[in-house]
């Protein structure tokens, strides 16, 4: 084919690609429209995931009546003059593209007056023509609706999840944008019922609250880095010399963590960013304060000159570059060690060496400790097999170990014919559990534990999207969950080899296991999350095991069917043969 410069609709298309991912890209971009028109009160409404429907309402500037529909032009945009501003932006939209992208893959109204102008517009563009434009009654500020987004795009329709997701979805956009602009008012409304509200105090921990609840807003303390160094006074005095950058916010105290680090939020100039470097920081400030593996949750506000950042590096500015990465990297990092040193309670280690959180190792543990007391390791692990222990039943994968010892409380050494094997003693622990977990669900007999009392989870409705849609397949191993009315659930059974202390940590954990492995084959759906169960129900990295501990381990793992990986595929043994040995050793 010869080379032609594509038409505007395909191009249109294209380029809308890269802004518009899902519906809640299309809230993310209003938002940041209502926010730069000044707005201090945004209603967002969405219908279906926002497939059906996305209004955003605001009390913004509006557009003045010659530009309505120069918005939807693509590169049209009153933020930008020339390419010196590009150096300093100080507004979230500079790339005139939203409006433009968004009605390519929809049908567009517009509303809009403003204050000064009597009379308002109405614009409804569809496919990106405007097809119908008059002058309408309007209150002052825009209202944009966008309906039916992708239907003219079968390939993005096919990846939408379902509603409940993508609501999920909106709602974390929403709740970061509140945390930016807690002076701003936001209302959610999905299908007609309230999900998310933030008051508009001006007051960041009333939408910490409004956000996380306060159960989790008492978890944290405040983060400050102006305090960091004395008074603002003493500061002035001393230096004359902003810092480079300013980061405030809240951070866990090392009583609340999480399994991963989707609850650090960064905003750079209240836009909200990722940033992977960042989080790292936050991590390192935690230092020695956290379990292993667990995360804190944070939300950190960082200002700095606007000619310090580069924000267009990417088309939906949620990837951001500094001018001295290196000087933000320790600027976060020490204004939350700071808060940690000053404000934290004193931590305490949230481990204790010689849990299990399975049942039945607790009941093996007990029936070898009885009538044993401490005994040598090596003399134990020579009894390994002792005939009068529990048979060996199913095939053998892997050769007979004797354990040795533990290594960085992570790894068990063992020795076997073939020479020295490592073990990582929470991926071994995860493939064991899967496969009774497994078995018992073929059988349809998962064994499950009524709880005393019921457990009320009341959810954000991200988590409670991936629940719900979860909920028949929790349902079938080994789980009693019911739905409660809007985001709240009555957990009144769970599988046994989960009853931990805090089963309430543990559902949220595992749901976000589910929410980040995202695999939409439903016929798969019982086994990610059998895979997810055993994930958190396994022991962790970092904890130090008793020598009947890891024989009972490394015997469970030769009886499995697979057992050198862990469900997720990470090898669970690694093998150092005689030859390498004498090899390394230099004795061949
Ligand atoms: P950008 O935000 O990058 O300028 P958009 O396509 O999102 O590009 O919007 C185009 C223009 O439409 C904006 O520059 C602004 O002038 C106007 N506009 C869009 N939404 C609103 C709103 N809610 N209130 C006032 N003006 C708006
Ligand atoms: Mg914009």
């Amino acid at each position: 084919m010869p080379i032609r410069v594509l038409p505007p609709e395909v191009a249109g298309k294209i380029a809308a690609g890269e802004v518009v991912e899902r519906p809640a890209s299309v809230v993310k971009e209003l938002l940041e429209n209502s926010i730069d028109a000044g707005a201090t009160d945004i209603r967002v409404e969405i219908r279906e995931g926002g497939r059906r429907l996305i209004r955003v309402a605001d009390n913004g500037s509006g557009i003045p009546d010659g530009e309505v529909a120069l918005a939807f032009a693509r590169h049209a945009t009153s933020k930008l003059n020339d390419v010196e501003d590009l150096d300093r932006i100080a507004t979230l939209g500079f790339r005139g593209e939203a409006l433009a992208s968004i009605a390519s893959v929809s049908q567009v109204t517009v509303l809009t007056r403003p204050r000064a102008q009597a009379m308002g517009q109405l614009l409804r563009v569809d496919g990106g023509k405007v097809v119908h434009q008059e002058g309408r009654g309007s209150p002052a500020g825009t209202v944009v609706t966008v309906e039916h987004l992708f239907r003219s795009v079968p390939a993005r329709l096919k990846f939408l999840r379902q509603p409940q997701t993508e609501t999920g979805h909106i709602h974390t956009v929403i709740s970061r944008y509140a945390l930016a602009y807690p002076e701003i008012r936001f209302l959610l409304t999905a299908d007609s019922r309230q999900t998310f509200q933030s008051s508009g105090s001006g007051k960041l921990y009333d939408v910490l609250i409004a956000v996380y609840g306060l159960d989790v807003a008492e978890k944290t303390i405040e983060v400050s880095s102006a305090r960091e160094s004395g008074t603002e006074d003493d500061m002035a005095r001393e230096t004359s010399v902003r810092p480079l950058c300013q980061v405030n916010g809240y951070t866990s105290t090392p009583a609340l963590h999480r399994a991963n680090r989707t609850y650090i939020t960064f905003f750079v100039n209240q836009r909200w960013i990722q940033d992977r470097s960042l989080a790292h920081a936050v991590a390192q400030a935690y230092h020695t304060l956290l379990p292993v593996g667990r995360h804190p949750l944070a939300v950190l506000l960082l200002d700095t000159d606007p000619a310090e950042v580069d924000v267009n590096v990417h088309p939906t500015k949620r990837e951001v570059k500094f001018r001295d990465g290196r000087s933000v990297f320790s600027a976060v990092q020490s204004a939350v060690r700071h808060a940690l040193i000053d404000r934290a309670p004193v931590p305490v280690m949230a481990h204790s060496p010689r849990t299990w959180p399975a049942p039945e190792w607790e009941r093996r543990q007990s029936l070898i400790s009885a009538g044993q007391g401490e005994q040598d390791p090596a003399q134990l692990a020579m009894e390994l097999y002792r005939p009068d222990d529990q048979p060996l039943v199913g095939p053998v994968r892997l050769p007979l170990l004797r354990v040795v010892g533990q290594v960085g409380q992570t790894y068990i050494v063992a020795e076997g014919p073939q020479g020295m094997y490592l073990i990582d003693q929470h991926a071994a622990h995860e493939r064991i559990l899967y496969e009774e977990m497994m078995a018992e669900h073929e059988e349809q007999a998962v064994t499950s534990q009524t709880l005393l009392e019921p457990l009320h989870l009341d959810l954000d409705p991200a988590l409670a999207g991936q629940l719900g849609e979860h909920l028949p397949f929790l349902n079938q191993v080994g789980f009693s969950v019911e739905p409660f009315g809007g985001s709240s659930y009555l957990v009144r059974a769970v599988p046994s080899i989960l009853v931990v202390p805090d089963i309430r940590t543990a559902l949220v954990d595992i749901l976000e296991l589910l929410r980040q492995g995202d695999d939409p084959l439903a016929a798969q759906a019982e086994v990610h999350l059998i895979a997810a169960v055993c994930k958190r129900a396994a022991i962790k990295a970092g904890q130090t095991l008793t020598g009947e501990e890891m024989q009972k381990l490394v015997r469970q793992l030769e009886q499995c069917e697979s057992p050198r990986t862990c469900p997720h595929g990470r090898p669970t043994v690694l093998h150092f043969s005689v030859e390498q040995l004498e090899k390394e050793f230099g004795r061949r």
